[in-house]
């Protein structure tokens, strides 16, 4: 492993994602390679920061609410339940209230992990444009030529991302990275708008329940869409409305 494979690596050894022989490959390296090793004590560093100082996320009202609509969904079939005091009917309302129940807690269950599945998202997303930030690490391959980014990002994945400059409409391509979300290696774009940087975090339409169109994270907005066969999730302390309109304009 040289140090350009390891450079795009570190980012996720760091968060404990990379094992088996890639880890020890990497490992390897890092116990050899004094540069990498202070890029990936650095990220260690500033992810122990993260921890300590930004606030933990409490679950939203929207959860609960959620969970009491699935649980209602489920209730006829508990009051379909035969009124007639009979020995037999009572052992097999008895069944079908189990059923009831249990479908219930798989109902409860799908809802709670398809949640967390998407608030990590939106969490991990934000943890990365602010690592990006603060570690300034902003791009792997600057340039506002879509034709340097999107060759650059293609080599490194097994996708090749749709790439556009928007300078002309305010938001200008300053260059692609590659960082790790949701377990996959991802292609990640990045805006200037006025003073605001934008991350725009390009993939595949995974398989799983998709995040929500609009959340805020710590203050910043995450904007997700699904558009021209590729899913888009950006990320930006840009307003929310502004955000929105750019992400229509990449989705299109
Ligand atoms: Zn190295």
């Amino acid at each position: 492993m040289n140090c350009h494979e390891a450079s795009a690596m570190i980012a996720a050894y760091a968060d404990g994602e990379v094992d088996g022989l890639r880890g020890h490959t990497i490992r390897r390296h890092l116990h050899l390679c004094r540069d990498c090793a202070t890029k990936h004590r650095d990220l260690v560093d500033l992810r122990a920061r993260i921890r300590a100082e930004v606030p933990r996320f409490k679950a939203p009202a929207a959860l609960r609410e959620r969970i009491l609509a699935s649980v209602e969904s489920t209730r006829p079939a508990v009051k379909a339940m035969p009124a007639r005091v009979d020995r037999w009917r009572w052992v097999s309302a008895g069944a079908l209230a189990g059923c009831a129940a249990t479908v219930v807690a798989w109902v409860v269950a799908t809802a709670v992990l398809d949640w967390r599945t998407n608030e990590d998202l939106a969490v991990e997303a934000v943890t990365t444009h602010v690592r990006a930030t603060l570690g300034n690490h902003r791009v792997d391959v600057a340039s506002s030529d879509q034709h340097t980014v999107k060759p650059w990002l293609s080599a490194r994945l097994d996708y090749s991302p749709p790439v556009r400059d928007f300078a002309s409409e305010g938001f200008a391509l300053v260059g692609g990275r590659i960082d790790y979300l949701d377990h996959h290696p991802v292609a990640t774009l990045v805006y200037r708008y006025r003073d605001h940087m934008i991350d725009v975090f390009v993939r595949p339409p995974p398989t799983h329940a998709l995040p929500a169109p609009l959340r805020t994270v710590r203050g910043f907005n995450v904007v997700h869409a699904v558009g021209s066969g590729m899913d888009w999730l950006a990320v930006s302390d840009l307003n929310a409305a502004e955000l929105s309109r750019f992400v229509d304009k990449l989705k299109e």
